[in-house]
């Protein structure tokens, strides 16, 4: 039985928080918001509940947790070394959505980190998830709130599509604020190196931490017999049920439009509003679901959207999707690189590209 505890997001009731608390330190699983998608998670010191996240999700045994934090001053509880460098940066962007790799202390068990012997941290700016840590009073292990593979989920719907049934608690505690996972960057080399691309942009890990470095392997998953640079980077990731691809340009994805509108096998459009505006405008979309993502000028919203998009993608009766490729600046670093990994890198360059994968649907 899964209990859900709905709780208000800027202004939290403790005696609810407490409950929810209660089922972690008792070694359950908590689902709860934070701000940048819905976590589920259990006591990072207790291995039994850590072993029940990955039981529930489906998550292979060698792809490390994040262990959420109450602050900088908690870094020594799971920390081996911190670091000057480190704890500064900490303080200056906590909380909020990046993730410090560091090496780990004796306390953290294997299971969190896989066998590693570096830990992955972060301190979320949620108010229900920094009062459910506190009244915890442990460190929280929490990877996302969905089933191995599939989207992340932003939003309380959807963790119960995903997880009723199988965890002890659901928090529902509104949608997320990003709506795309924490940034991850691994401190324990000079210069530091990305490991994930997240909210926290690029550009304002530089402008905290000077030079990092930004592997080209960080935006693809890893092929076969290839080590991953983070462990989680090898698998299948966020992808929804149905196939989907990356139209390289607009020209495709209206050639793409306009030859689905003649067949009876449609397929499904994930674009910009600006795209689905100028789409309509000279072509009649019969047969095609257009799932609008938010306005090119505003990514945040994209980015907000983009994981519910995969999930609307299989409610439609489309066959397959086609999702727009955004600018890679800023945040549309995080939203390019969910996509490469939800399309499983693969683009449509030619239109004929599309009939042939049409019909080994
Ligand atoms: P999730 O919370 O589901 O987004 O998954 C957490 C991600 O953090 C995974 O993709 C892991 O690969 C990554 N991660 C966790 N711990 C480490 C670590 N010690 N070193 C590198 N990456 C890590
Ligand atoms: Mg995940």
């Amino acid at each position: 039985m899964t209990e859900i505890i709905r709780i208000n997001p800027t202004d939290p009731e403790i005696n609810r928080v407490i409950r929810a608390a209660k089922v972690i330190r008792e070694g359950g699983t908590v689902a709860f918001p934070t701000e940048t998608v819905y976590g589920l998670g259990a006591n990072g010191f207790d291995p039994a509940a850590c072993r029940r996240i990955f039981e529930i999700k489906g998550r292979p045994a060698d792809n490390p947790l994040i262990l959420h934090i109450l602050g900088p001053d908690w870094l020594d509880r799971v920390a081996g070394e911190v670091g000057g460098r480190a704890m500064e940066f900490a303080e200056k962007a906590w909380p909020g959505p990046i993730t410090l790799v560091l090496k780990k202390n004796a306390k953290v068990p294997g299971v969190v980190t896989a066998g590693l012997d570096t830990v992955a941290i972060r301190c979320p700016a949620h108010r229900i998830a920094l009062e459910l840590i506190e009244y915890s009073g442990v460190p929280i292990a929490a990877p996302s709130a969905n089933l191995s593979t599939k989207p992340s989920t932003t939003r309380f719907e959807h963790v119960v599509d995903d997880l009723d049934g199988k965890v002890d608690v659901i928090i529902d505690g509104g949608d997320a604020t990003f709506g795309v996972e924490s940034t991850i960057i691994n401190m324990t080399v000079e210069p530091p190196v990305l490991l994930r691309p997240g909210a926290f942009t690029v550009e304002e890990l530089e402008k905290h931490l000077g030079r990092i470095m930004v592997p080209e392997a960080v935006n693809r998953t890893a092929t076969d017999g290839e080590v991953a640079i983070a462990p989680g980077m090898k698998y299948r990731h966020y992808a929804p049920d149905k196939m989907l691809v990356l139209a390289n340009d607009s020209t495709i994805l209206r050639g793409a439009a306009m030859m689905a509108a003649d067949m009876d096998d449609p397929i499904a459009i994930l674009c910009s509003s600006e795209t689905a505006n100028s789409l309509m405008k000279s072509i009649k979309l019969r047969n095609i679901s257009v799932i609008i993502l938010g306005s090119e000028g505003n990514l945040y919203e994209v980015a907000r959207n983009l994981f519910d998009a995969f999930r609307a993608l299989d409610e439609t009766s489309a066959k397959m999707g086609i999702v727009q490729k955004f600018d890679d600046k800023g945040i549309g670093m995080a939203i390019m690189n969910r996509i490469s990994k939800a399309t499983g890198n693969s683009a449509i360059e030619k239109l004929g590209d599309l009939e042939g994968m049409l019909e080994a649907q």
